[in-house]
């Protein structure tokens, strides 16, 4: 059953457009399903991101981050039609801004420090390597830490 909720026809201070619940649920299932599985964006996000007014850093398979020109971290699967998110995640934003600062020169001050209470990655036990792959593969597979070895605190351990 697909369930919609309806238009308010009010004020108007609430038009937005119908969401369809039951084709989001199934767009979040296949989003879920085909994680890991789809090739990564081109760099067709980047100018979306920039049109935004945003610096675009890094992309998974789900969508890309980014930086305000305030040095928020932000998030969007889509900088054309979905929103922009500010990412509250301290792991996300750490690898965020660690990324940022090894891509654009101008930025490298921003490349997190580890703090007395962030602690060492449980992924890699600190090498920022995920141990166990082919030399040739180290480059290409990155560690649920970002490569930092260290995790900020407050960051949930992997599949909570
Ligand atoms: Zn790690």
């Amino acid at each position: 059953m697909v369930e919609v909720e309806r238009p308010h026809f009010g004020s108007g201070a609430e038009a937005t457009p119908p969401v369809d619940r039951g084709l989001a649920r199934a767009m979040a299932v296949v989003r879920r399903l085909t994680r890991g599985l789809l090739p990564r964006r081109g760099p067709g996000w980047e100018r979306q991101a920039e049109r935004r007014g945003c610096t675009p850093v890094w992309t998974d398979y789900v969508g890309g981050y980014a930086l305000t020109p305030e040095g928020e971290v932000v998030f969007s699967e889509d900088y054309v039609v979905d929103p922009v998110q500010r990412v509250t995640d301290p792991r996300l934003r750490v690898i965020t801004l660690y990324e940022a600062s090894k891509r654009y020169p101008e930025l490298a001050h921003l490349k997190p420090e580890r703090a007395a209470g962030d602690r060492t990655c449980p992924g890699c036990q600190g090498t920022g390597q995920v141990p166990g792959i082919a030399p040739e593969m180290q480059a290409k597979i990155v560690c649920w830490c970002g490569g930092l070895g260290w995790v900020p605190a407050g960051t949930p351990d992997p599949g909570q």
